[in-house]
């Protein structure tokens, strides 16, 4: 079961500018409090969403909120509301989470450019891993490279998913039969996705 919800935490608690209760006539005991609300898993708080409050009295103990609130009363409440932001730990779910994506990101990057360095000065054996025209997925290897052209072997087997590539990437699968490419065209085939994996094993 998923522990979830909404816990409230008190922000603030400021004396009105406006001096007279409403209800009293009191002098100088009107105070206005915020809440700050966030939605938590289990207990870890993922972000804030609303900032509940109230004017109250303490003379009387008159209670008011939103539009219960004299115009006056009201315009007080709500310039202290907005002054008052919630709790920093409040988004720790947010940037946990951030944090995750990022690093995952960066991680992403890294390879790409990798894979780029490798594509752009090919090495034999270098392993490609591409979609095929129909659908099906497989990969080829770099048997030797002239100058800006490389010549490469295809599997003779594929795979209805690309994570099935690595089962079919054995030395043993790729033809003798060779075929010619421009690096440039290998490199378009990989910035349109349709090369997805450059291996290079060391
Ligand atoms: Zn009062």
């Amino acid at each position: 079961m998923l522990i979830s919800g909404s816990l409230s935490v008190h922000l603030k608690t400021e004396r009105s500018r406006v001096t007279s209760c409403p209800n009293c006539q009191a002098n100088g005991t009107l105070v206005n409090t915020i809440s700050s609300k966030h939605f938590h898993i289990y207990w870890i708080p993922i972000f804030a969403y609303s900032k509940p409050g109230s004017t109250k009295c303490e003379s009387c103990g008159h209670v008011m909120k939103g539009y219960d609130m004299p115009e006056d009363v009201r315009d007080a409440y709500e310039d202290f509301r907005e002054g008052t932001k919630p709790k920093f730990w409040q988004f720790t779910g947010t940037m946990i989470i951030a944090a995750i994506f990022l690093y995952l990101f960066a991680g992403h990057v890294s390879i790409e450019a990798q894979e780029i360095a490798y594509i752009k000065d090919p090495m034999k054996g270098d392993v490609y891993y591409f979609e095929a025209g129909n659908g099906d997925y497989s990969s080829m290897i770099v048997r030797a490279r002239m100058s800006d052209s490389l010549f490469v072997s295809k599997n003779k087997f594929e795979s209805s998913y690309s994570s099935g590539v690595e089962e079919i990437d054995y030395e043993e699968n790729y033809l003798e039969e060779r075929m010619g490419f421009d690096i440039a065209t290998i490199l378009h085939r990989y910035n349109k996705g349709k090369i997805f994996k450059v291996y290079r094993y060391e």
